[in-house]
């Protein structure tokens, strides 16, 4: 018999709003989740412990780890200090490193992840994906995504402005990572998923176009089920391929060329979603980017983050380094580094005027 459907991997719970905090105890409560309360909480040691004491009165089953660092030592760590307890669930409550740190221990010991994120960064939130420091840099690892997904929007609001500018230029480089996609499946034959195209797509666009700003619930909601929806997909093609292509290979080069005076995530993915929609020629689609990127406090080009146009050209050439076997417009293109640099002045002067 055909398969006529499939399951998608995904949480049961997700729980978008402001004050949801003030319910995660209920939320935690869902059979589905924890029948019998014991939980293992993962935090950090500064911001963490404001959390822990406005949440941990209604959790009296639960045990309270804090993480350090967003190493893979630190996983570990928290994986061999979980074990010989008995839990329902390990509970990520952070931004993405500790959820990052808790997403891999829990794998590790066999128990389901709640992901309670305090910031907007990234669309790792949700993803099936732990990046975490190890010996060699960083490294990306498999892991089933979140059981449930809880997102405070008022927690969120007290977070740094820079946290949710980096999310929304993660979520808008979907539609140049889809569009690399597409161009790797017409130049070498590779399978594009229709369903975690759509929903990445689609979170992208919802972002680029919501004519609302970083202040009001409106657009931060938009924002977190963008970010949601695009981790998702990921689980739906299992791999990052709906959200990262040539705009993340620039973002990665920045971090290793320059490791010191890198950017967030989202801004060096929105500046490179920019320049690569400008590379594949669609210049009216780059000019919207670098609208919309400028209109919330966004960098659209590499001095307003404090690189040079140099270094920038430098970041590009090196790029297709990052991601071996991910084709996209530059793996396309093949440009030297004298055609990157008179495509970035071309660039720099369409999206000027
Ligand atoms: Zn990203």
């Amino acid at each position: 018999m055909p398969v006529l459907t499939r399951l998608i991997p995904s949480p049961v719970v997700v729980d978008i709003r402001a004050g949801a905090l003030d319910d995660l105890a209920g939320i935690l409560a869902d059979q589905r989740i924890s029948s019998s309360g014991r939980l293992a909480f993962a935090i950090s040691g500064g911001s963490g412990q404001k959390l822990r004491e406005k949440v941990a009165p209604a959790l009296t089953g639960a045990d309270w780890y804090e993480v350090c660092d967003g190493t893979i030592d630190s996983a570990v760590k928290l994986a061999d200090d979980m074990k010989g307890n008995r839990y329902d669930a390990v509970v990520g409550l952070g931004g993405g490193k500790i959820i990052d740190v808790a997403k891999y221990a829990a794998a590790r010991v066999g128990l389901p992840l709640v992901a309670v994120a305090t910031n907007l960064a990234h669309d790792g939130l949700c993803s099936p994906i732990s990046i975490l420091d190890n010996d060699n840099g960083r490294g990306s690892y498999g892991v089933p995504s979140p059981i449930a997904m809880v997102i405070d929007l008022d927690v969120v609001r007290e977070a740094p402005v820079r946290f949710v500018r980096s999310g929304i230029g993660d979520a808008i480089s979907n539609i140049s990572a889809i569009a690399d996609w597409e161009l790797s499946h017409r130049i070498k034959g590779e399978n594009v998923d229709g369903l975690a195209a759509a929903m990445a797509r689609t979170a992208g666009e919802s972002v680029l176009r919501h004519p609302g700003g970083v202040g009001d619930d409106e657009f931060l909601t938009v924002l977190a089920e963008a970010l949601v929806l695009s981790g998702i997909a990921m689980s739906i093609s299992g791999d990052s391929r709906p959200s990262s292509g040539a705009c993340h290979e620039i973002s990665h080069a920045f971090d290793l060329l320059y490791p010191k005076r890198a950017a967030s995530h989202g801004e060096q993915c929105g500046l490179g979603a920019a320049f690569a929609m400008h590379l594949r020629g669609a210049h009216e689609q780059a000019g919207l980017f670098a609208e919309v990127l400028r209109r919330h406090g966004l960098p659209v080009t590499p001095d307003e983050i404090g690189f040079s146009p140099d270094e920038f050209v430098r970041a590009v050439e090196y790029a297709p380094q990052t991601r071996p076997g991910r084709f996209t417009i530059l793996e396309h293109l093949d440009l030297t580094h004298d055609q990157i640099r008179d495509a970035y002045a071309d660039y720099a002067k369409t999206i000027s005027s």
